[in-house]
């Protein structure tokens, strides 16, 4: 059994999205049928549409879904049809990471997040000549009116109606990884300097999170003037327009050492002036993705013997516990994520991407 939908199907590497009729699959004992309310637009997606993780094309991207449960096989328990739910990243349940609460760091992430495949190699979305699309993406592909899910994705969550359903859209991924690496693994004490390089979702997320941590001074680097500003408005203490400034000689001027720093650059230049800019038992969180040719790369220098800095993924969240913490911060004035967002009508998506490419939009949320 099949049912007809509609989704932005990358068609191959470096193409504009192009909606078109899809067949979707019923779902699975273990899966869930949601209707799409709102998906966020995440870097991710783009790299993933522009051929960096060598995926297989044709395929559905989206990975920040949010939406209503339609339909739920024989097995699934946390959800019933009617219930509202972002979508996070996929996890096995099973593996020691996931036994120990730290399913960002599954044994099976890349398998579940990046195989455009159901794990025994189905696809749940065909073309309408039977032919089948790259699904599954972060364990959901919801740049489409209808997605399937295994219910481990699924965090249920009390909006009130649709449109708070899809504010709440940019948790299941961006807002997640900047304020999670915040929190749960640099943990700033009131007091310690925090800088972030890159203030997009992610590196906004982490300022947001840093000021309610009671980090300060708080400094924010970027090459946007308009995302400074908003940093500003998020607590930054200081912002650094990298455009009119070295970034390493202004930060020691302003500040002095860093305590703790959050790169979402990717940019090798900016990741070597991060780790200068670290105090002698300093910490830095990665969460950039590289765009640069190998030619255009510096060898950055290496951490100090107290220093550290460690790639993390998605902030060592569980969804289940995080997404709705950052809803109850929110409500209670202390987490404005919602500031990040700018929504478009979910067929405009090529325009939200170049606006995100640009920098206009810090965060796009397709509505569907
Ligand atoms: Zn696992
Ligand atoms: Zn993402």
């Amino acid at each position: 059994m099949t049912m007809r939908s509609r989704a932005a199907v990358a068609p191959h590497p470096g193409a504009r999205f192009l909606f078109q009729n899809v067949d979707l699959d019923s779902p699975r004992q273990d899966e869930t049928l949601i209707r799409i309310v709102a998906c966020g637009i995440c870097h991710t997606d783009i790299a993933a549409r522009d051929g960096m993780f060598g995926l297989d094309f044709p395929a559905v991207f989206g990975h920040e879904g949010a939406g209503v449960v339609e339909a739920a096989g024989a097995e699934v328990v946390r959800v019933r049809p009617g219930d509202r739910v972002v979508i996070s990243f996929a996890s096995c349940g099973k593996c020691s990471s996931c036994a120990a609460g730290h399913p960002a760091h599954c044994m099976a992430f890349d398998d579940l997040n990046f195989g455009v495949t159901r794990p025994d190699g189905s696809s749940t979305i065909h073309d309408t000549n039977g032919a089948a699309v790259g699904c599954c993406f972060f364990g959901q592909s919801s740049f489409a009116y209808h997605a399937l899910a295994h219910e481990r994705s699924l965090v249920p969550v009390d909006a009130g109606d649709d449109d708070e359903l899809a504010l709440f859209a940019p948790l299941a991924c961006g807002v997640q990884a900047g304020a999670g690496t915040v929190l749960n693994e640099l943990k700033p004490r009131p007091g310690e300097s925090f800088a972030v390089f890159g203030a997009g979702t992610v590196g906004l997320s982490a300022l947001i999170a840093a000021h309610m941590a009671g980090a300060t001074p708080i400094v924010a680097v970027d090459i946007t003037a308009s995302r400074l500003e908003l940093a500003g408005e998020l607590g930054a203490t200081h912002v650094i327009n990298a455009m009119e400034h070295e970034i390493g000689p202004r930060l020691r001027e302003l500040v002095g050492p860093v305590d703790h720093a959050v790169e979402t650059t990717g940019v090798s230049r900016v990741i070597d002036q991060a780790i200068k800019s670290l105090g002698p038992c300093g910490k830095m969180s990665m969460l950039g993705v590289s765009h640069e040719e190998s030619h255009q790369q510096v060898t950055p220098q290496r951490p100090g013997p107290n220093q550290r800095v460690f790639y993390s993924i998605a902030g060592d969240s569980d969804p289940q516990k995080f997404i709705p913490y950052m809803i109850r911060c929110y409500r209670e004035g202390k987490f404005p994520f919602d500031k990040l967002i700018k929504q478009y009508p979910a067929p405009e998506i090529n325009r939200a991407v170049k606006d995100s490419q640009d920098g206009h939009t810090v965060k796009a949320v397709l509505r569907f």
